[in-house]
Order: structure tokens, then sequence, then C-alpha cells
């Protein structure tokens, strides 16, 4: 599976990509949500993991883009929220989130929603 990793940090791009690289999936990385949308416009996705707090445009704000566009809006989400975060939780399912995962968490924990959502 093909799958977004949408996060300004550098360290938890890595931690997600070498999390999913090692269940065979192949990963895509962006620093936040324009980046993402400008990468999606090329290429599809099977899956993305989606941080809220990012500069430039922030996850819930992706997610509101992710639904006016119709070649992504059926892309399952599966958004990383810290402990501050969980409050906006309401808000990203009201914009189409289908999954959540606190951070820090598991790889195993990561893998188990992957497989959740794709099946
Ligand atoms: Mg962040």
């Amino acid at each position: 599976m093909k799958i977004f990793a949408v996060d300004d940090s550098a360290t938890m791009r890595k931690i997600v990509s070498l999390a999913l690289k090692g269940a065979g999936h192949e990963i895509i990385e962006a620093e936040h949500g324009k980046d993402a949308l400008a990468k999606l416009a090329g290429t599809t996705a099977d899956c993305i993991i989606l941080d809220i707090n990012m500069p430039e445009m922030n996850g819930l704000e992706f997610l509101a883009e992710r639904k006016k566009s119709p070649s992504i809006s059926k892309i399952p989400v599966i958004v990383l929220t810290t402990q501050d975060e969980s409050g906006m939780k309401d808000q990203a399912l009201a914009l189409g989130a289908n999954a959540f995962l606190g951070k820090p968490f598991q790889k195993e924990d990561l893998l188990a929603s992957v497989k959740k959502l794709l099946g």
C-alpha cells in the first residue's frame, strides 16, 4: 500500500516511515497539509497518517480541503494526536477523520490501525 506520512516533525515522519516500510508499505512524506495536497495531486494514496499541529496548513485544515476534493476525499486518514490535542478529535471526526492514534505510540499500534482501516 502507498501511505502518506504528513508531519512537520522529521523525527515523527521517520518513525512512521520506518514502521510502515518494515511492514512492506511504500511511504511518501509530506511536511504539512499544503505539501501533502501538492504531492497528492501527482499520485494516489491508500491511507494518510496525519499530524494536527503543522505550519502552512494544519491537520484540521487539511481534512477540510480533503473533504472538498473528490479525488482524495475517500482516502482513509489516521490522525496522530498528543494529549493536548485530544479536544480536537471531535472536529477532526466531523471533518472526516477515520481513526486516531495517540502520540507517543508503539509501532504495533500504528500497524494495527493501518491494517484495520485498509482491511
Ligand atoms: Mg506537528
